[in-house]
C-alpha cells in the first residue's frame, strides 16, 4: 500500500497540518463505482479530505462522515472515514459527464453546483456532532475551507487534487489541510498565506516531487516543519453479507413478505463499495423470522 497521511506541525506548533497521497484509494473507488472522470475527481477529492479528517479523530471508534447534497448533475456525494483513515464513499450519479471548465479542467464545481456540506462526527456521544455549511464553489477544497472557518472557527487551508491519465485511470491524488492554532501570530499567518498563494497545485507537486513530505516542505520547509507521524490510508468498506442482511431485516416483515411472494432471489448493493449481495427465497424466509416488526 503506497497511500499515506503525514501529520505534523510548524512554526513552534502555531500551525498543524495533514497531508496525503491517495492515488491508490481513489483509483480503487473509480474501479468499484465505474466513475466518469469528473465524478472520479469529485469523489477522489472528498475521499482524500475524509481520510485526513478521519485521521484527526482521537478515539479508535470515532467515525466521520462528509455528505454533500447538491443541485448539480452529480446529485450528491457521501464519504465516511474511521480514525485509521480507512475511507469509503460514493456519488449519486457516477456516470455524469460535463465539458471541461474554461480553464480546461474537470468541472467539479459544475457537477456539484449549489448545495450543502454536512460533516457528521460520531465520537461516541449520545448524539453525533454535526455541522453544516453551504457550498461556496462546489470545488470541495474551498467548501471545506469555508466549513472549518464557519462551523469550527478554525482558520484552515484545504487543497485537494486528482489528476487523470489519458485512459481515465488515476495518475495522482492527494491533498493537505493546514490549520492555524488560536495563538498563531500575525507574522506566521502572513508568511503562510504568501506561501500558499505561490503554491501551484497538489497534483503538480505530487507529479514533480512524488510525496506529501516534499509537498509540505514546499509550503512549510522554512517554517520549522516537524512531521510527527505517518499513517497508511486506504479504501475500505466494512460491509458483509451478514451486515447487509441486517439492513434488509430492518425494512420490516411486510416488505420481506412481499419479496418472498415475488418468489425470486434478491440482489442488494452496498452503496459504499458497490458489492452485490444475493439472497435466496430461503434466506428471505429465515430473515422474515428474525424481523421484529
Ligand atoms: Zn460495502
Amino acid at each position: 500500500m503506497n497511500d499515506y497521511i503525514i501529520r505534523g506541525t510548524a512554526a513552534d506548533d502555531q500551525i498543524r497540518f495533514f497531508a496525503a497521497s491517495t492515488r491508490e484509494l481513489v483509483e480503487t473507488a473509480r474501479q468499484k463505482h465505474n466513475t466518469s472522470p469528473v465524478a472520479t475527481a469529485a469523489l477522489g477529492r472528498l475521499l482524500t479530505a475524509g481520510a485526513m479528517m478521519g485521521s484527526m479523530c482521537k478515539n479508535d471508534s470515532d467515525v466521520i462522515t462528509l455528505q454533500i447534497q447538491c443541485s448539480g448533475p452529480i446529485g450528491g456525494l457521501t464519504v465516511t472515514s474511521d480514525s485509521k483513515a480507512r475511507v469509503k464513499g460514493y456519488v449519486n450519479h457516477p456516470e455524469v459527464m460535463l465539458p471541461p471548465s474554461s480553464a480546461g479542467k474537470l468541472d467539479v464545481g459544475k457537477a456539484l453546483d449549489l448545495g450543502v456540506l454536512t460533516v457528521i462526527k460520531d465520537i461516541g456521544l449520545k448524539e453525533p456532532y454535526s455541522g453544516q455549511t453551504h457550498l461556496v464553489s462546489g470545488e470541495i477544497a474551498e467548501d471545506l475551507t469555508y466549513y472549518f472557518a464557519a462551523s469550527e472557527q478554525i482558520p484552515t487551508s484545504v487543497a485537494l487534487g486528482v489528476l487523470m491519465n489519458k485512459d481515465n485511470t488515476v495518475r495522482q491524488a492527494g491533498g493537505f489541510i493546514i490549520q492555524m492554532m488560536p495563538f498563531a501570530e500575525e507574522e506566521t499567518i502572513a508568511k503562510l498565506e504568501k506561501k500558499i498563494a505561490q503554491f501551484q497545485s497538489v497534483t503538480s507537486s505530487l507529479e514533480k516531487e512524488h510525496t506529501p513530505e516534499k509537498m509540505m516542505e514546499e509550503l512549510l520547509g522554512d517554517m520549522g516543519m516537524k512531521i510527527y507521524d505517518t499513517m497508511p490510508t486506504q479504501f475500505y468498506c466494512n460491509c458483509s453479507k451478514e451486515r447487509v442482511e441486517q439492513a434488509v431485516i430492518s425494512v420490516g416483515k411486510k416488505e420481506i413478505q412481499s419479496m418472498i411472494d415475488e418468489g425470486e432471489p434478491i440482489e442488494v448493493n452496498c452503496h459504499f463499495c458497490n458489492t452485490h449481495y444475493h439472497y435466496s427465497v430461503e434466506d428471505l424466509k429465515r430473515m422474515l423470522e428474525e424481523a421484529v416488526r
